[in-house]
């Protein structure tokens, strides 16, 4: 439960949602520092390797009885702990501390002396890679060593190659120019909730597969997106993260520090979607705001 104190809020608290853990930390929140939301997947890697202990076998595509068959080679210990480690670092790196998510309605209020502040959230990013024979997991990762005679494997989120690490094109923009992409970090946004980048459009439906070339967008800009064919993050990569603050403010007490009062006049429009989106995504850091800035829609981005 939250628990308000005059200086500082002090709530640090663990959701286990079915996609990640999520944990709420307002303990460093100050004039200047907002609260921490952390989502933490735990995988499993589990190694495919050839058949009866073989040094090189063969294994299809998208583990499927069609799928093309690629050579693979059995996974060494240190070929295998070092995949591993650099899949979970880079993947991290890739997705952590990217979103702020301003705060509304003002929840989690604190004062810092006799002023208020209302945080917004820095959405950050853990990985967990472990053996998928030991622990508890959100997901078991296999993963086959590819021969170095084979470029290309085909992969899915839960199927991976020891290439998958590595930037490739995916895709070329109207202009000619590759679009590169390293596979692991669209299909750990995929772990994290995220579908592809047109789903929703005419050319690609959500009742449709939503795997078609399509879906992984025709305009350059969303071919760029990391959930298309490229790298580049957007503010409605943070989905996961306002899907874990939509869970934190139905099971806190709300703040007895300060509550927003009465939209009015033109406000009241916009406090109708404040209530449907009460943390909005921004990728440019967002300082806490006091009373005042929060009721007039004030983005601070220096203080
Ligand atoms: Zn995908």
């Amino acid at each position: 439960m939250i628990v308000v104190s005059e200086r500082v809020n002090t709530v640090k608290k663990t959701l286990n949602l079915p996609k990640f853990d999520a944990t709420l930390n307002t303990d460093v929140c100050d004039a200047r520092n907002n609260a921490e939301l952390t989502l933490k997947l735990k995988l499993g890697f589990r190694q495919i390797n050839p058949v009866g202990g073989a040094a090189s076998g063969m294994y299809n595509d998208y583990g499927s009885a069609t799928g093309t068959p690629r050579k693979i080679v059995k996974w060494t210990p240190g070929e295998w702990a070092a995949w591993k480690s650099n899949f979970v670092r880079s993947a991290q790196a890739f997705w952590h501390g990217k979103f702020w998510l301003v705060n509304q309605l003002g929840y989690f209020g604190y004062k810092v002396g006799a002023q208020i502040y209302l945080p917004n959230i820095w959405c950050r990013f853990e990985m967990v890679g472990s053996e998928a024979s030991s622990g508890v997991h959100h997901h078991v990762i296999d993963v086959v060593r590819l021969d170095v005679t084979e470029n290309w494997f085909g992969s899915h989120s839960t199927l991976y190659d020891s290439l998958d690490t590595r930037s490739v094109q995916k895709g070329t923009d109207s202009a000619g120019h590759a679009i590169m992409q390293r596979a692991h970090v669209h299909e750990v946004g995929h772990l994290l909730g995220l579908g592809h980048v047109d789903i929703g459009k005419a050319h690609c439906l959500a009742t449709t597969n939503t795997n078609a070339s399509a879906c992984y967008g025709i305009a350059d800009q969303d071919k760029n997106s990391v959930m298309g064919q490229g790298m580049q993050l957007r503010p409605e990569h943070a989905e996961p993260w306002m899907t874990a603050m939509r869970e934190f403010v139905k099971v806190e007490t709300k703040s007895t520090v300060y509550t927003i009062p009465p939209a009015t006049g033109l406000q009241i429009a916009l406090r109708v979607l404040d209530v449907l989106v009460p943390f909005v995504p921004k990728m440019q850091r967002q300082y806490p705001r006091k009373p005042a800035e929060v009721e007039a829609r004030t983005l601070i981005t220096a203080r």
